[in-house]
């Protein structure tokens, strides 16, 4: 936290500057959020977890049983979804889901409810709205390419697949702690596969995203590399 709170004296004339949108994608894991949130942060700018929103969804789909095979069922479904940010925490109908989305039946189903045409249509909507204002950090499967294909700076954030794995086993132990690795490392190849094959929105690096490898980089590092590539477009 000292290291964030230099960076913010560091970065307060950015703050009352020209305010841009950043997009940063990446596979599932990478350590993606963890940056958004930061440059969110340190800029004081918004971050929107739009993994959060598919995740809400599919929480609503999962508790509602609906068919993921009936169109009808699920366009009916969507409009009985409202979604929020509460102090950066997912809100589902009003009411805080930021730890149930995080459980594994809901990984587990995720990438099948986000590959559907009507879900992406919904949550793109809404992620579009919100970068209206600018100042925004949204990280995603696709929001260099699909949501703010004209955002100021896009990071495409790569890590080595080990890398991921045990990162995200770490973080799934602390609620899960009879998990293996094996499971963890199942679901993101899982993920991975849907998420970069669908038909609608699937995860690419845009054309014109920069590449962040943080697979043997330290948080703070892959930070001021990013806040770097900011200041440039913030400046310009
Ligand atoms: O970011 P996170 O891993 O929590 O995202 C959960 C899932 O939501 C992804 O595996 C993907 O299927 C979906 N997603 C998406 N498009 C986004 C963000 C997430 O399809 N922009």
């Amino acid at each position: 936290m000292p290291m964030i709170r230099n960076l913010l004296r560091n970065f307060r004339s950015l703050q009352s500057m020209n305010k841009i949108v950043i997009a940063i994608d990446g596979f599932s894991s990478t350590g993606k959020s963890t940056l958004a949130r930061q440059l969110a942060e340190t800029l004081n700018y918004t971050y929107v977890d739009s993994g959060a929103m598919y995740r809400a969804i599919t929480l609503y789909f999962l508790d509602h049983t609906i068919d993921l095979a009936n169109h009808t069922a699920i366009e009916k479904a969507l409009e009985q979804i409202t979604l929020g940010f509460i102090d950066n925490k997912i809100s589902l109908n009003g009411v805080i889901v930021e730890s149930l989305i995080r459980s594994m039946a809901i990984s587990n189903l995720v990438s099948e409810v986000s590959a559907l045409k009507e879900v992406r249509k919904f949550a793109v909507a809404q992620q579009q709205a919100m970068g209206l204002q600018k100042g925004l950090v949204m990280d995603g499967r696709d929001i260099g390419t699909t949501v703010f294909p004209r955002a100021e700076l896009k990071i495409y954030v790569y890590a080595d697949e080990e890398v991921r794995t045990m990162r995200r086993f770490d973080e799934m132990k602390l609620q899960s702690p009879d998990i293996t690795m094996d499971e963890v490392a199942e679901n993101l190849k899982h993920r991975d596969h849907i998420d970069s094959t669908r038909e609608v929105s699937p995860l690419k690096k845009a054309k014109d995203a920069l590449v962040l490898d943080n697979s043997l980089l330290s948080m703070d590092e892959q930070l001021q590399m990013a806040l770097a590539w900011a200041k440039e477009r913030i400046e310009k």
